[in-house]
């Protein structure tokens, strides 16, 4: 069991008030709050070891270094990737699409080539492919989903096509909680021997990840949503087929040797990490990652299950209210009534409560559902069932001054 006091003890944050109200943080699928020993990391390495990673002979460049590549090898750890070859460090899971959709793009989708994604994509896993469309002109073939929420998995098997090259998916809808059989789906892709870029910017919270044993291909999250810094992120990819990938960007650390006639390239995964790398923030993730590793996810998983199922409950016996399904995992997206959703946001604010209103980057999904957009709650490690009844006292205070 979590011991969600003791916890929240380690999230100063927690402790704000907002408009005189005690703060009620529910907007974690956009990003999570940090714990002390995330922000002491950062702040000791900064104070303490400060020097530029890879390239300085001296005592400080040694052991920045040091910490960088450690932090590598604990990111390899919770993923379990073979080698931290395979461990690219990025700005965030945005930064780690781009780079597959523009380096595995030039090096294997040529025009009239096929990638499948699906209705419920972020933006961050569409544009990236149509920038690329506008270069090659490849074809996306969307998987739509169910009115349950759900990737309609009659259909998917349908798109494939000699002309597939790529499927790129999220594991959890930062929208509908739904959480994607990713297992069934990189099984069904490699039956047709098409590699699987997994978008888990919303499970690597919430659900232990495995890419040995989900044989993803790529494997794209950000730091800021599982308790780390801003601006870093991992790609996980394969090395034989990184190995195939030109570079991404140019510059220092991603070569081996330069000169104005040819210019050879480092190995991975520095191939993919031009310039000076965020090392203090890789630290901070690491930190970040220790913190959840500590925990565990058994006991998260458990707690945030809980909650999310206690919420499902609550708001469902709201006169008016309007979920959309499934919820399976820390995720509630809701509409109230006739409140537009930012005047339901912006009421709960003043309420302290904070949530997440609008498209949530998910244009197409909102298309399917016919709205504009919804009020997303978002759950982490430290949040409780008060504060959900805080949630709810607030809706219906709101909803009768209407
Ligand atoms: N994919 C999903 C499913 C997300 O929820 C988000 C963030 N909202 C992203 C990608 C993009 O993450 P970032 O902004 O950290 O790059």
């Amino acid at each position: 069991m979590l011991d969600v006091q003791k916890i929240r003890a380690d999230f100063p944050i927690l402790f704000r008030e907002v408009y005189g109200h005690p703060l009620v943080y529910l907007d974690n699928g956009a990003t999570t709050q940090k714990p002390r020993a995330v922000v002491d990391a950062m702040m000791d390495e900064y104070l303490n070891v400060n020097a530029n990673v890879h390239r300085g002979v001296h005592y400080l460049s040694q052991q920045a270094t040091d910490l960088h590549e450690q932090a590598r090898e604990t990111v390899r750890r919770f993923i379990n990737a073979r080698s931290t070859a395979e461990v690219i460090f990025t700005r965030g899971t945005t930064e780690s699409i781009n780079l597959v959709a523009s380096s595995f793009g030039q090096a294997f989708l040529h025009d009239d080539d096929e990638v499948i994604l699906t209705e419920m994509e972020h933006h961050s896993n569409i544009v990236p492919w149509q920038l690329l469309q506008a270069r090659t002109r490849i074809i996306i073939k969307v998987c739509p989903i169910t009115d349950e929420g759900r990737l309609d998995m009659e259909v998917l098997p349908t798109l494939f096509s000699d002309k597939t090259r790529l499927l790129s998916c999220t594991y959890v809808s930062n929208v509908l909680g739904t959480v994607n059989p990713v297992r069934d789906i990189i099984q069904l892709a490699h039956q047709h021997n098409v590699p699987v870029l997994i978008d888990a910017a919303q499970a690597a919270p919430h659900l232990p990840i495995d890419v040995q044993e989900l044989d993803c291909d790529f494997l794209a999250f950000s730091g800021h949503k599982i308790y780390g810094p801003t601006g870093i992120g991992v790609l996980y990819g394969k090395e034989q087929i990184l190995e195939q990938m030109p570079p991404y960007m140019g510059g220092g650390e991603m070569i081996g040797k330069v000169s104005f006639q040819h210019t050879t390239f480092n190995n991975l995964p520095y191939k993919f990490e031009a310039g000076t790398p965020d090392y203090v923030a890789t630290t901070g993730l690491a930190r970040a990652l220790d913190y959840v590793g500590a925990i565990g996810f058994s006991a998260i998983q458990q707690h945030e299950q809980e909650l999310t199922q206690y919420a499902r409950e609550q708001l469902s016996q709201i006169p008016g209210m309007r979920l959309f399904p499934p919820s399976d995992d820390a995720v509630i997206s809701f509409l109230v009534g006739n409140i537009h959703h930012l005047d339901l946001g912006t009421l709960l604010d003043r309420l302290g409560i904070a949530v997440r209103t609008g498209h949530h980057c998910a244009e197409p999904l909102m298309h399917r559902l016919g709205i504009e957009g919804t009020v997303r709650a978002s759950f982490a490690l430290y949040n409780t069932c008060e504060e959900v009844d805080k949630l709810i006292a607030a809706i219906n205070r709101i909803r009768q001054m209407f």
